[in-house]
């Protein structure tokens, strides 16, 4: 996946006007299809955890509203794992781009109106929800990020939490993964 590169410098965010092969990125286009984004390295990085701490059984995808990336439908718990950017990771306070403003304000301000939208859908209908961001799943922080929430999660599920620290693995180490992930 190619980084956001600041040699664009078309005027409008449009289709027809190719902006789609200069400025913006692959997750851009998925979220302009409406489609999300599935296995996330963030998300992998998640399950990794949850198998290593022993909370397994979940669904990917679930068809509910919002289609968490991890849940349990049976226990009505679902894991949201938001990317900073796209859903404005109240912790990372990005700026806006500097171009195209008016879209990007926007395209944020109905990302977070639909995650709303969800979350309210979902608690209504007796789910706990959790949102967990990317930068919370970066080495430095993981490690906190996991012990608060996984006990709450274990507790939630009436499971067992293994709080054995897992073997570092080598393959789904974030940060340093080559490109080119196999899709699922
Ligand atoms: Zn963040």
């Amino acid at each position: 996946m190619r980084k956001r590169e600041s040699s664009g410098k078309a005027a409008i965010p449009c289709r027809k006007s190719g902006i789609l092969d200069g400025m913006v990125s692959e997750a851009v286009h998925k979220s302009m299809q409406g489609n999300k984004r599935a296995n996330t390295k963030p998300e992998l990085v998640l399950r990794e955890r949850l198998r290593a701490h022993g909370l397994t059984g979940y669904r990917l995808q679930w068809k509910v509203p919002g289609h968490p990336d991890v849940c349990w439908p049976g226990k009505k718990v679902a894991v949201f794992v938001n990317g900073c950017f796209w859903h404005r990771c109240p912790r990372c306070k990005l700026s806006t781009p500097k171009t195209n403003v008016e879209y990007w304000t926007a395209k944020f301000e109905r990302n977070q109106q639909r995650d709303r939208q969800v979350r309210e859908e979902l608690e209504s209908a007796g789910w706990t929800i959790h949102t967990v961001w990317e930068c919370e799943l970066k080495k430095k922080n993981i490690d906190a990020t996991i012990a608060e929430l996984f006990p709450v999660l274990a507790a939630e599920l009436g499971k067992e939490l293994k709080m054995d620290e897992p073997e570092e693995s080598s393959e789904e180490a974030p940060g340093d993964a080559p490109e080119g992930e196999p899709e699922a």
